[in-house]
């Protein structure tokens, strides 16, 4: 008796994709202490390839940029890479995030090295052959370009779109981060039917899931992809820099502090290892994953790191 009971919750535990993780009434996620930090790989039925492409770079940055409260004794900071990800596997491309285009960068006085789209191109990935795009939040580096997809569906947090069109846009602070035309332009997907919401944890193919942090943007979230080396997190903006990640430091641009910290437990217990988390805007990622592309710069994330940041 003991034995079988023993066997069926095996069996449940093995059903839920989410090792380390279990699901409250309402949806949201739970933490389960006991099974913090676990390094064992579960054999997975999917494997994915995950390429981070870089289109952007912003350079002469001051710790306060980077860090609500910066180590006082710092007085330099790292650049800031802007980047789009490509999931490959089962004979689909996942597009999480789509950048922004030259006018936006001329706006705001970025420096764009390519258009995301065209950096897909140069990669072997048209536009029109993305069928499902992740919009981990409305913020300009990562909802530009949203009219360049036609066949595409996009993947949003409910809380996202509410944040993004609400009474927080009144206030300078918080919309400052927002373009307004890309998320007019999100509105008319919605009129569109073009929009999928997610409400917390989703799913937009087997092995490639998405959980709500909030935190930096009320409807943040992060994309968990199973790969040939277990399941590696993208966190966008729930970790800018393995900085803010491993410090506990929150990143200045920020909606709810309290939820940014809790996030990084979040993406951590998600990916099972410290060298599954994908920060979204570090150099660092550039300089310690394989290249993959001769033409443009993009890093295959599933793939080992050449540096672990396993402690
Ligand atoms: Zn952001
Ligand atoms: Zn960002």
């Amino acid at each position: 008796m003991l034995r079988s009971r023993r066997a069926v919750r095996h069996n449940v535990t093995d059903l839920t994709f989410l090792p380390g993780l279990t699901f409250a009434d309402d949806g949201g996620l739970v933490r389960r202490a006991a099974n913090r930090a676990t390094k064992k790989v579960k054999p997975m039925g999917n494997v994915y390839e995950i390429f981070a492409l870089r289109y952007a770079t912003m350079s002469a940055r001051t710790p306060h940029m980077n860090y609500l409260v910066p180590d006082p004794h710092e007085t330099t900071a790292s650049d800031l890479d802007y980047f789009v990800w490509l999931i490959r596997g089962g004979g689909r491309d996942i597009l999480v995030d789509t950048g922004f285009n030259a006018a936006e960068a001329k706006l705001r006085n970025r420096t764009l090295t390519l258009n995301p789209v065209e950096a897909l191109a140069a990669f072997g990935v048209e536009a029109g052959d993305i069928r499902d795009i992740v919009v981990t939040h409305l913020h300009y580096d990562h909802a530009g370009n949203l009219d360049r997809f036609p066949n595409a569906r996009f993947h949003l947090q409910d809380r996202e779109m509410s944040y993004a069109t609400g009474r927080c846009m009144c206030f300078g602070a918080l919309r400052h981060p927002f373009s307004v035309e890309h998320v007019t332009q999100m509105v008319r997907h919605v009129f569109g039917e073009r929009v999928t919401f997610h409400s917390g944890d989703g799913e937009v193919a087997p092995g490639v899931t998405l959980h709500r942090v909030g935190g930096h943007s009320d409807g943040l979230q992060v994309v968990r992809v199973e790969t040939a080396r277990g399941a590696v997190v993208l966190a966008s903006d729930a970790a800018h820099y393995y900085g803010n990640l491993h410090r506990r430091s929150p990143f200045p641009i920020v909606y709810n502090i309290g939820e940014m910290c809790q996030g990084w437990e979040i993406v951590e217990q998600l990916a099972g290892d410290p060298d599954r988390v994908i920060p979204g805007h570090d150099p660092i990622v550039a300089a310690i994953y394989p290249r993959a592309s001769d033409k443009v710069d993009a890093f295959a994330l599933h793939m080992k790191p050449s540096r672990s940041f396993a402690k």
